[in-house]
């Protein structure tokens, strides 16, 4: 794959990607202009009256990849360092999980730049409903369903789903998902992810031939994704022995206590400060291990920690967290790396549960969902490892390469192409 200096960005690293699934299936360099960068990109400034009585100015962003398919799907981000790359790479991964789950939606991805840490309760309702006002042209039920992402709860998802509500003047649990379960969500949708995310490292062990009861597992992130994987890993029977938040993180090759830690973490993730003798994140990536999971941020695997890192599966729970020049290192190595676009695709599936279940009025328990889930992350898994396996080209190659393949059909069906 290509080292290009601005390789790291996520943005041209998903293009140059992209554009090689593409080529692999014979579409030309229209398909390409067309699917590299999203359809739609809007930007709002969102004026928020803050408890101090000023206005503060907030910028937010909606990208919508392609609607060939159908509707566009996908979270919305509250972070410091969201920007707009970030939100158009975000919109592209989105399309490739439904592509690859096979669901019937495009991409979409959302982002203010805030920084909820810091902001209260109330300052947090008046953003959300901020955005929703900004965004309202654009999204909808039919057009383009938001949901939870970094740093995004069900609560913030309720006063998004009210305030378009109280736009439209009627009642559309359809708008958004990742509701509360008393406002039309899903059974299983907050773990889903992580449960996703389990499936996937299943998958992985059994094609390696490691017991599931015998592996060592390293998670990097104790948030939504992290925490509740280390959870279903350690309910499993696997040796969670690594974790982390940002501010560092705790080893110990026993296995942690993870109820323990669980119990112990706050609501945005973070626990380690809690103790001393902890490590760095830089040396957790590095511990002796069966998978490694990369569960917080983008652009943690690189070229400088691939040749050391000691794990012989890496499963992508985080969007972008592993370099292309990184992920050319690690399969040269005989890691296998199953990709975020394929191991973190658990949540969007489950957003596609809970719209089903409010199109149709008719709700499903958790047992039936978790099932559903399964069936789909398997055969998506089944999938991505046979075109790396037939066609010779790495898992996130092979990962893009069904994630692009429904959404170029549709759009030349449609005849944009
Ligand atoms: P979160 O905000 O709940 O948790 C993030 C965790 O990462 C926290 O423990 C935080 O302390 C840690 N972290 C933050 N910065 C870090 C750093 N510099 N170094 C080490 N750790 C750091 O977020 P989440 O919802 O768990 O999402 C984590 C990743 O998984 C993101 O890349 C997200 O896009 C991806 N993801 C999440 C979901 C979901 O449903 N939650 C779905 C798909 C993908």
């Amino acid at each position: 794959m290509n080292g290009q200096p601005d390789a790291n960005n996520v943005l041209r690293s998903t293009q140059i990607v992209i554009e090689q699934a593409l080529r692999k299936l014979g579409y030309g360099d229209e398909m390409i202009a067309l699917l590299q960068e999203p359809i739609r990109m809007l930007t709002v400034r969102i004026p928020v009256r803050m408890d101090d009585g000023t206005t503060k100015v907030f910028t937010g962003y909606r990208a919508q990849h392609n609607d060939a398919v159908g509707p566009t799907k996908g979270g919305v981000r509250f972070h410091p360092d969201v920007n707009e790359d970030e939100v158009k790479a975000l919109s592209i991964w989105m399309s490739l999980k439904c592509g690859i789950a096979d669901l019937p939606y495009g991409g979409g991805k959302g982002g203010v730049i805030c920084d909820p840490r810091k902001m209260s309760f109330r300052e947090l309702e008046r953003l959300s409903r901020g955005y929703v006002r900004a965004i309202s042209q654009i999204v909808g039920p039919t057009k383009d369903i938001p949901a939870p992402d970094v740093m995004t709860n069900s609560q913030i998802m309720a006063w998004m789903l009210d305030e378009y509500s109280r736009i439209r003047e009627f009642d559309s649990p359809g708008f958004i998902t990742g509701k509360p379960i008393v406002l039309g969500g899903s059974h299983g949708r907050e773990t889903a992810t992580a449960r996703g995310v389990a499936v996937m490292i299943e998958e992985a062990l059994r094609t390696k031939g490691i017991p599931l009861q015998e592996a060592r597992v390293v998670i990097q992130g104790f948030g939504n994704a992290g925490s509740y994987l280390a959870k279903f890993m350690n309910d499993a029977g696997a040796k969670v022995i690594g974790i982390s938040d940002v501010n560092g993180a705790l080893y110990n090759k026993e296995g942690l206590d993870i109820d323990y830690l669980l119990d112990r973490r706050d609501s945005f993730g973070s626990v380690t400060n809690l103790f001393e003798n902890t490590i760095t994140n830089e040396e957790l990536l590095e511990l002796e291990c069966d998978v490694l999971v990369p569960a917080a941020i983008e652009n943690q695997i690189t070229s400088v920690n691939a040749p050391k890192l000691k794990a012989k599966i890496v499963v992508e729970a985080a969007n972008g967290p592993t370099t292309l020049e990184a992920t050319r290192i690690l399969t040269d190595r005989g890691i296998l790396l199953v990709p975020d676009v394929l191991a973190s695709a658990g949540g969007v599936i489950v957003s596609y549960f809970e719209w089903v279940q409010n199109n149709q009025g008719y709700y499903w328990s958790e047992e039936e969902v978790d099932t559903k889930l399964k069936k789909m992350l398997l055969r998506g898994f089944q999938q991505v490892y046979e075109v790396h396996q037939t066609r010779g080209v790495d898992m996130r190659l092979a990962a893009y390469m069904v994630g692009v393949r429904k959404m170029a059909e549709a759009v030349r069906f449609r005849g944009w192409v």
